[in-house]
């Protein structure tokens, strides 16, 4: 087998399952009339017009990341919007924060 093969298959992004629910689809509805449409990472108001695919698009985020928090994945005091990239920017951070702090555990 082609080892190069294996290293794309195993990139595949794996996507958390609340994504999916009918509940987060209702929350979205609910943050995109309720909420402020200003980045809470950036501070930048995000344009009504782009698509959440845009890095400037509206994204809905969890304040405290559902991998460590996973109670909180549908509460609303855990959610505000963010651009796309600011979203995935933060994320990326509090992930190799969280690795950082598994590994740096030597007492
Ligand atoms: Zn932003």
């Amino acid at each position: 087998m082609n080892p190069a093969r294996v290293v794309v298959m195993s990139r595949s992004r794996r996507v958390n399952p609340i994504y999916k629910t009918r509940e987060w689809a209702e929350l979205r509805v609910w943050a995109k009339t309720f909420l402020p449409w200003i980045c809470h990472v950036c501070e930048e108001p995000i344009a009504p017009h782009l698509s959440g695919r845009h890095p400037r698009g509206w994204t809905l985020d969890h304040v405290l990341p559902v991998r460590t928090h996973p109670h909180l994945a549908y509460d609303k005091s855990n959610l505000k919007p963010a651009h796309s990239r600011c979203n995935g920017i933060r994320t990326a951070t509090l992930v190799a924060d969280m690795q950082r702090v598994k590994t740096s555990r030597r007492w």
